[in-house]
């Protein structure tokens, strides 16, 4: 039997700061009062709960649990009280031992699966602090492991009990060990036969296939060396208690059993887990519907580790649970890691959920009705909430964070994918391109040639890479537009002052300008930031210079003949810039048509009307009114953003009217007067970049009078 002295060095070990003297006192307390007594196999009684409390120990709880052992059967088996025990220790700690008192008492006899779910229950809810339980499994535990020392007549029931209500409780508090201890030592008492069987199957099956269990081990050790993974792989082959419930609930012979080993695979971080359940699945097959990401979706008593089965080597199913170093700790310690000491010190929460809200649960929950392992599965707690681990078609884990879509995921790929992706596949099914990536999916993405970024795509992605190379790419295509448009406004501006562009000019004008080149000019004069007029200027500043005087507004054409008046026509509404021909009205008027107008069409038999005119070159007065027509969204301010955009222009609103209002969209009609063409295009552009104008049309209408 151990000494006060080793009992405390236990304690100390990992509570530097622990209470010696309290620890001492309740040894000396305890040993007093079951002075005389034994146990049946004919040791001091208070070698039990000594043994309790260091069980204790191994679970790092803090004093008063392990006094609490120390006392546990104190008052149900001496003179003892509540009172006594509160006076000289504390209060909490004759809670605490009345609290065990108590489950001792009650009567657990039943063999019957419900009632012993009841009795479960009924454990909990009689704990308000769930340290007695704790001291209630380590007393079984002890008393299991030492169930020689009870009466034979005992055994058994004690045996019955452990497997009904003990080992699943134990389950429930997330101590996996101590459940599959339990269950073996009962299972030991309750059917020797059946577990001496399947220990002789192993040795036999060692005898015939090696040592498995090694090799698996080597395997997987290799392949994540391979990835240059720091991972600790444990491999087991199941307790014989789990086997034997496998082969009852399959109905199967052990020798069709097939994952009889479990692997776990420990791991630094979450990120490290889906590397390696990625490389595991890219090296074996994965069974179908075998994997749960409990990272994810954590269950209600915190426990976290990512399961899966693989076929291994000869088809040998292998269970691998792959989880990190503090997440294999709070699986192994359960609900006693939240009073659990870590170097010396109380850890913070070690747990995947919020302890209290855990055990809140555990204690309120109790009608549920729900299947006995999935009890309180309906917490849905998630850590790990901004991240979600999805695959490629070839396993390689894709990390994102939630809300992420399948662009995401394709950019995440690479830039040149996402910029082709034209639908996506999620776990085999085609699924729209907003759809929310969920932990665990593999995703496939269709690609095609000559696709390109669309604009919605921005209200699609996630991440901040798709985000910038949509933008990007949108960027360089607007760019493109500047550069066509840009050409477009140059050619005019030259033409109009009787010169060609050439790419040789707009090098020289670039160069003096300080721009990179031709492209660069070009897209700066489609954007607006430079005028044509100015790189015309750079080359010809003489001929600029003389016109910088404004036209006639009554006689802006070259080619009327004294007398006669000039007009726009109100079907094509032509500006200086663009070719014209004249019509003669009545004798005098002469209207000015744009080249390309359909009204012209039915002129064709009167030759004699038609008059050759052409704009005078220079500088227009902002007078000549277009009609267009702009599809905006209906969202604050558009109206406001697109008046102010034309003012900035320098061009006037002769007219704005509402043509119809949906509930997203209205369309206007609005009458904008400008200089020339340079003027309009440059109007045009400005309208089109704005990013709630969907659509911008010149009115052009052949049924209104000339
Ligand atoms: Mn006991």
């Amino acid at each position: 039997m151990i000494t006060p002295d080793d009992l405390v060095a236990l304690v100390r070990n990992y509570n530097p700061t622990c209470d010696e003297a309290l620890i001492r006192r309740a040894w000396d307390y305890g040993a007093r009062m079951h002075d005389g007594q034994t146990r049946y196999s004919g040791e001091p009684y208070f070698t039990h709960p000594v043994a309790v409390a260091s069980i204790l120990t191994e679970m790092r709880l803090d004093d008063a649990t392990i006094v609490t052992a120390l006392l546990h059967d104190a008052i149900e088996d001496t003179r003892s009280t509540h009172t006594e025990i509160a006076r000289m220790f504390s209060p909490e700690i004759a809670e605490l031992v009345d609290g065990v008192t108590k489950l001792t008492n009650l009567q657990l006899s039943s063999s019957e699966a419900k009632q012993a779910e009841n009795f479960r229950k009924l454990l909990i809810a009689m704990s308000r602090d769930l340290r007695v339980i704790l001291v209630k499994l380590a007393d079984r535990l002890h008393n299991m492991r030492t169930i020689r020392s009870m009466r034979p007549d005992k055994q058994a029931q004690k045996a019955r009990e452990t497997m009904d209500i003990f080992a699943p409780l134990a389950g429930r508090m997330g101590m996996q060990w101590m459940r599959e201890e339990l269950e073996d030592l009962a299972f030991r008492v309750l059917n020797p036969e059946a577990r001496n069987s399947i220990l002789r199957r192993f040795i036999t099956l060692q005898r015939e296939s090696g040592d498995v269990i090694a090799r698996i081990t080597a395997d997987i050790r290799l392949e994540l060396e391979k990835a240059g993974l720091d991972c600790t792989v444990y491999g087991r082959a199941k307790k014989p208690y789990s086997v034997w419930r496998k082969m009852q609930e399959k109905d199967l012979a052990f020798s069709r059993l097939s994952d009889i080993y479990g692997f776990r695979l420990i791991v630094d971080d979450v990120a490290q887990c889906y590397q390696v359940l990625g490389l595991i699945h890219q090296r074996w097959r994965a069974v179908p519907g075998r994997f749960k990401d409990y990272i994810s979706q954590p269950k209600s008593n915190g426990y976290r580790s990512i399961h899966t089965t693989v076929s291994g080597r000869d088809g040998k199913r292998v269970e691998v649970q792959i989880r990190t170093r503090e997440m294999h700790e709070v699986a192994e310690a359960g609900v006693a890691a939240h009073w659990a000491y870590k170097d010396g010190a109380r850890t913070a929460n070690p747990f995947a959920v919020d302890p209290a809200k855990w055990i809140a649960t555990l204690t309120e929950r109790l009608d549920s009705s729900e299947d006995h392992d999935e009890f309180l599965e309906h917490v849905k707690l998630e850590m790990y909430s901004d991240q979600v681990f999805c695959f490629t078609p070839k396993g390689d884990v894709i990390q994102l964070p939630r809300g992420a879509t399948p662009l995401d995921f394709a950019y995440a790929i690479h830039t040149r994918i996402g910029h082709a992706t034209v639908s996506a596949k999620v776990d085999g099914l085609r699924v729209p391109l907003w759809t929310r990536l969920r932990n665990g999916q593999s995703v496939e993405i269709i690609t095609a040639e000559g696709q390109r970024p669309q604009a919605s795509w921005i209200e699609l992605v996630h991440t901040g890479r798709a985000k910038a190379a949509i933008r990007r790419s949108l960027r360089e295509e607007d760019r493109e537009r500047f550069v066509r448009l840009g050409r477009e406004l140059t050619r005019v501006a030259f033409e109009n002052l009787g010169r060609r562009v050439s790419d040789k000019a707009l090098d020289t004008a670039a160069r003096k300008m300080g721009l990179k080149g031709p492209q660069d000019l070009l897209a700066r004069v489609g954007s607006a930031e430079l005028s044509a007029r100015g790189v015309v200027e750079q080359l010809y500043p003489e001929l600029v210079a003389v016109q910088t005087e404004e036209i006639d507004a009554a006689r802006p054409v070259v080619g009327l003949e004294p007398g006669q008046t000039f007009r726009r026509a109100n079907c094509c509404q032509p500006v200086p810039g663009e070719r014209i021909v004249g019509i003669t009205y009545r004798g005098k008027g002469v209207v000015a048509h744009a080249i390309d107008c359909a009204v012209l069409a039915g002129l064709e038999d009167q030759p004699d009307r038609w008059i050759d005119l052409r704009w005078h070159e220079g500088r227009h007065p902002a007078i000549h009114t277009v009609a267009l027509e702009l599809t905006i969204s209906n969202s604050t301010g558009v109206l406001g953003r697109v008046c102010t955009l034309i003012g900035e222009q320098k061009a006037n609103i002769s007219d704005l009217r509402f043509l119809d209002r949906k509930p997203d969209y209205f369309r206007i009609f609005l009458e904008v007067d400008v200089r020339d063409a340079e003027h309009l295009y440059r109007i045009l552009t400005m309208l089109n970049a704005e990013n709630d104008v969907a659509q911008v049309i010149r009115l052009r209408d052949p049924t209104r009078q000339p």
